[in-house]
């Protein structure tokens, strides 16, 4: 059961149904010229799923501390028809809305915009990739006056509290710590007149809000950047805002800059509550208990949020991704169908990064996030029949969103299995919870209805089986490109997917020919196998790893390179000799590279043989996934794919 989450609280003044907030988001909805529209759409599907309190994403108290250049921006009366959307479509769910005040100082991302970054001192950001201007005396005042305007507007607009952004090394963050404060006037030179610029805004916005205005804080409870501030500095800062009398501690973990993987699927979850639970130690020992903790970061179910719940170490959990991946996720648990919930990988791929530019945040395994207005939930008003031809994720998405319209679905599946890549992804460390998504289609599939045919490959002579549906998904996937390299039957060459399927029995060195995700993944799960392999990945491009997203790429390259993985760019394939594979370095050179297996993972081609013949019988279809492009696979292409075609069909 989920006791102790579905417990109602308090913040302060504010009442909220439970113990689970949403995180705040950056979502690119914010400055559509829609009104507000797709953002309210958005937060209204979150409340209605059940979230005790959302917090919207930053929105920007000055035009030179938004994070880029889709931020909302609170003090801007343009903005404001937007905000008030937003926060009334929350309320007519019956939902909780805090608004959450934001500078990103030093972080802020500016380019072509006119504006300069500040911050406390001129230190350079590798995150921003600038160095900001020094804030006098007056842009102190001015801004602790901006995050004060910004509060009681919120409070104008309907919201019902705000929080104060003041971790992930973002503005108020960067006055606590010595690496990025080296002032030595009254805002530096020791921590206690490092947390007088925070502190002040804190007591600024309140007196602005007034005091039955719930002032929540998003406090670092560790920056992960060598040098930062303390866990003294910490406890003492989280102390002083309690006596400063904020509603709640938010305690978010880790810098953009840090080298420290905070949000990765490889972070083991709940990995970052134990610094929440010190803050709510240094709070109990000062005295102040009644004070709310939440805990954030990399906390994707609800079975653990509800044991750190039960652990009484914290008072709320701050889940934010989760909500992206299942509005619902709070309704179907407390409804007892927690197997019904679509389970966030992680993979930030839809999320994290894009929300770091100006492509619409969305999500790998519903990509109806953030298209909540394009894809509205209705019934078709003619319900008809479609085959979905292959399983994987394409093709579960499509079937999915097919039967949910109303229509009747058969999906047929070669393989014995549903999930397609899936199944080879989820056997990859960190990557366990791509067996998670399958499991939810698979329930959701069958709840909604869906006929499920596996071990069924549809081939030409099927075509008479087809003309009897009204349409077709065609979500055959890929299959792997062979490259063109001599010498093949001297030594052991296998395709990824086979690699997939025995990769205990590789043999000891293994070279992988591709520096793709899939090889990537590949190397990745050999490193982890029980016998010792010695991986050698081979590009011939420049960049191992192209098509992950930048969040995630350097945390697995640095892993692969602690394993001892061997990384060789650059270079053109000779030829596979009983040795191993002879490769040709730029200036010409040759050299051989020692292998007892290599795999091929250049590449894939469409799967789509039975194109014609649809074409041929007259028969509507979609085509989505690797069958539509098979470049650089991209499940989160693949699965909006699907849920567009069956809003098309
Ligand atoms: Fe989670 Fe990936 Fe969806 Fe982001 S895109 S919410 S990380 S599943």
């Amino acid at each position: 059961g989920f006791d102790s989450l579905l417990r109602p609280g308090a913040i302060g003044s504010l009442r909220v149904a439970n113990r689970v907030v949403m995180g705040a988001m950056h979502l690119n909805l914010e400055t559509l010229d829609d009104g507000g529209a797709a953002l309210a759409a958005f937060y209204a599907a979150r409340a209605r799923g059940g979230a005790g309190l959302i917090v919207t994403g930053g929105s920007a108290v000055s035009p030179e501390g938004a994070g880029g250049p889709g931020y909302s921006m609170v003090n801007d009366p343009a903005h404001h028809p937007a905000l008030r959307r937003a926060a009334g479509a929350v309320h007519e769910e019956g939902g909780r809305i805090a608004l959450q005040l934001f500078h990103a100082g030093r972080y802020a991302l500016l380019a072509g915009t006119g504006h300069t970054p500040v911050g406390p001192s001129p230190v350079y950001s590798r995150f921003s990739r600038a160095t900001p201007r020094e804030m006098t005396e007056a842009d102190i005042h001015r801004t602790a006056a901006d995050f004060a305007r910004g509060a009681a507007t919120a409070r104008a607009l309907g919201y019902d509290a705000v929080e104060i952004m003041g971790s992930e090394g973002y503005l108020l963050n960067q006055f606590l710590s010595p690496v990025t404060n080296e002032r030595t006037d009254a805002w530096g030179g020791d921590p206690e007149r490092r947390r007088r610029f925070p502190l002040e805004v804190l007591r600024a916005v309140r007196e602005a809000a007034g005091d039955d205005f719930p002032v929540l804080f998003r406090v670092s409870g560790a920056d992960l950047v060598p040098g930062s501030s303390t866990q003294e500095e910490t406890d003492a800062f989280a102390v002083a805002l309690a006596e400063e009398g904020v509603a709640a501690l938010d305690v978010g973990v880790g810098w953009h800059e840090s080298r420290v993987p905070t949000v990765q699927a490889t972070v083991p979850p709940g990995s970052w509550a134990p610094y929440a639970e010190a803050v709510k130690k240094a709070l109990c020992a000062a005295g102040h208990p009644d004070v709310p903790v939440i805990t954030s970061n990399r906390v994707n179910r609800l079975e653990q949020a509800e044991n750190l719940l039960r652990g009484g170490g914290i008072d709320y959990v701050s889940m934010a991704r989760p909500f992206l991946a299942d509005p619902d996720l709070v309704a179907k648990s407390s409804a007892g169908r927690p197997e019904l919930v679509n389970v966030c990988l992680a993979c930030n791929e839809a999320c994290i990064d894009r929300s770091f530019g100006e492509e619409r945040v969305s999500c790998l395994v519903n990509p109806r996030a953030g298209h909540e207005l394009d894809f509205p939930e209705r019934r078709a008003r003619h319900g008809r029949s479609y085959a979905v031809i292959g399983g994987g994720p394409a093709g579960l998405e499509a079937a999915r969103a097919l039967a949910s319209l109303g229509h009747e679905v058969e999906l047929f599946e070669a393989a014995g299995e549903l999930g397609g890549q899936f199944r080879l992804a989820r056997q990859v460390p960190g990557k366990e919870d791509f067996g998670a998504t399958v499991r939810y289609y698979a329930a959701e599939l069958a709840r909604l209805g869906v006929r499920v045919h596996l071990g069924r490959r549809l081939g030409l002579g099927d075509v008479p089986l087809l003309r009897g549906f009204d349409g077709a998904v065609l979500a055959t996937g890929v299959q792997p490109r062979l490259p063109d390299i001599p010498g093949w039957t001297r030594l052991r060459t296998l395709t990824y997917q086979e690699a997939f399927s025995a990769p205990e029995e590789l043999g000891e060195r293994v070279v992988l020919l591709g520096g793709g995700g899939i090889a990537v993944d590949l190397a990745h799960l050999l490193t982890g196998a029980s016998r010792p392999h010695h991986i050698t990945l081979v590009r011939r491009g420049a960049r191992i790893g192209v098509g992950m997203g930048p969040s995630t790429r350097w945390v697995i390259l640095s892993q692969l390179r602690s394993h001892g993985v061997e990384m060789i760019t650059g270079v053109h394939y000779r030829e596979i000799t009983a040795e191993g594979v002879v490769v040709a370095e730029a200036e010409g050179a040759e050299r051989l590279i020692p292998a007892d297996a290599v795999v091929f993972a250049t590449g894939q081609e469409r799967e789509r043989t039975l194109m014609p013949a649809l074409d041929r019988a007259g028969i509507p279809y979609e085509v989505v996934g690797g069958a539509q492009n098979a470049e650089g696979l991209n499940a989160v292409r693949a699965t909006a794919q699907a849920l567009r075609a069956a809003h098309q069909l």
